[in-house]
């Protein structure tokens, strides 16, 4: 039988990623799981022999960048063609899916459609297309786990803060989101694994860990003890490793904040005094025509409780305006809410109707233009209250974690414990290391501060072993 000439597999990766930190995290343990296949990143989409969209669907808007995206994608694709050089592009995250098959009629620059739990199987995917030159699709939940089949990481660009998903999927079906649909059922990563990962970054130089899932605060881990984990055992298990500074946690749910997790904000030095809570209505009627399973009062009942444990809590939170039902009365309610809680940092959206889940089809959808207003309205005031938040910490001394350098030459740049970038004049060499900073001035997106007078930088002195 005449073989069919195998094409040479390409070598240079250049991944777009849209939508959520797990995605990012999602997009570097590809690139990990494709260099064993020889790929290399390129940020030059057009020097790339292997272009993948890591996609996002949770708003209609975002789902529709990902075609556009594509658009362009195909016109380099063809000048790539027209100097003898195969382009092969993949669709991976949540648009690939929930389209799937989709994907592939709607866009023939497409080879390969990889769904967010098959992201480990990117390198076997790629060689079938090249040996097979069939278009391919792979949605299913694999039972496999694809954390325990992606490569350890242990290469990689030097980074001082690093996300680690530990919980992925949702149980909870609220009726506006399709994340149950597109990540699954909810699922927790063990935690000796999560350890090991965790101690190979700070191995590498990561100084802050910020754990990831969609619901983290429901994480749930078997543990090597054969007791299940919560997020608050895995966070005091992490704050042991010595060379780990700083924890954070992102997205929680209120219904899972368990007293646990609370107190540690009071007891646990390393975890940031920083939560993000959503609460997306401050409206009963609406809460529960989301599925939510609180109030607007147990919301705030419960921010009062983590306030307690850590009265300097910076509070963040996502909200949507325009759920169908939601009229005027409730979204001064949401408004309200938003006004007695002053929140430091907050994202808000306009409703936006999901195939398949149940909002989508309520009868009482809100006109387009309202839901712009009540967007501008809500959006002024969130900003009013992150400015105020940034405002009061002028004139207060901040551990500041640098990261990288800063806007003009000279400074380097980093992050308050409240999130905050902060932006001084400082040596390149504490780059990787928390030095205190007298806030001096809040601007629109970051603080201008000066080192600690008498501030002289050292060597740290090394750990033995
Ligand atoms: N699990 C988190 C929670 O329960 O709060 C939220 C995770 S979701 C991926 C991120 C945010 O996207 C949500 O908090 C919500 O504000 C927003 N979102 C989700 N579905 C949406 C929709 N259909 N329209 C507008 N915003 C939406
Ligand atoms: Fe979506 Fe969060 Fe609700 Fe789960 S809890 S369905 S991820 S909004």
């Amino acid at each position: 039988m005449v073989q069919s000439p195998t094409k040479p597999l390409p070598k240079k990766l250049h991944i777009k990623t849209f939508g959520c930190q797990m995605n990012a995290y999602d997009s570097e343990r590809m690139a990990e799981a494709l260099q064993p296949a020889g790929f290399e990143l390129t940020d030059d989409q057009s020097d790339a022999d292997l272009v993948i969209l890591n996609t996002c669907h949770i708003r209609e808007k975002a789902a529709e960048k990902v075609y556009s995206e594509l658009g362009r994608v195909r016109l380099t694709k063809e000048a790539r063609k027209a100097r003898g050089r195969d382009t092969m592009v993949a669709v991976a995250g949540c648009v690939a899916q929930a389209e799937g098959e989709e994907i592939i009629a709607r866009a023939p620059v497409v080879d390969i459609v990889v769904g967010p739990q098959s992201l480990h199987r990117l390198a076997d995917l790629v060689a079938e297309r090249a040996s097979t030159g069939k278009r391919l699709v792979e949605t299913e939940f694999p039972a496999q786990d694809k954390f325990a089949a992606l490569p350890l990481r242990a290469t990689g660009k030097r980074q001082v803060s690093a996300f680690v998903t530990v919980q992925e999927g949702c149980d909870k079906f609220c009726t506006f989101c399709v994340v149950p649909y597109t990540r699954g059922a909810e699922y927790s990563r063990g935690p000796a694994e999560i350890v090991a990962e965790v101690e190979r970054l700070a191995a590498r130089g990561v100084r802050e860990i910020t754990l990831l899932g969609q619901n983290v605060n429901a994480y749930h881990g078997d543990g090597p003890d054969g007791g299940a984990w919560t997020l608050a055992g895995l966070l005091r298990r992490l704050a042991e490793i010595p060379a780990i500074e700083r924890l954070r946690f992102t997205t929680s749910h209120p219904r899972d904040m368990d007293e646990d997790l609370i107190a540690l904000f009071g007891d646990e030095k390393k975890l940031m005094p920083y939560l993000h809570l959503p609460f997306q209505a401050g409206s009963d009627r609406i809460l529960a025509a989301m599925n939510r399973k609180h109030t607007a009062e147990e919301y705030e009942a419960l921010i009062e409780r983590v306030r307690a444990a850590r009265p300097d809590l910076a509070l963040s939170t996502d909200i949507i305006v325009g759920f169908p039902g939601e009229t005027d009365a409730d979204f001064e309610e949401t408004l309200a809410l938003a006004r007695r809680v002053r929140f430091a940092q907050a994202f808000s959206f306009k409703y936006s109707a999901r195939p398949g889940t149940p909002a989508a089809s309520l009868e009482a959808q809100v006109p387009e233009a309202v839901k712009k207003e009540r967007l501008a309205m809500v959006q002024a005031l969130l900003e009013e209250s992150r400015h105020a938040f940034d405002r009061d910490t002028v004139g207060r001394r901040l551990a500041v974690l640098f990261e990288g350098k800063g806007r003009k030459p000279g400074q380097i740049a980093g992050r308050s414990p409240y999130l905050q970038a902060v932006h001084v004049e400082g040596p390149e060499l504490l780059i990787g290391h928390i030095a205190e900073v007298d806030i001096q001035a809040a601007g629109p997106n970051s603080l201008t501060g000066v080192m600690k007078s008498g501030f002289e930088w050292r060597e740290p002195v090394q750990a033995a072993g």
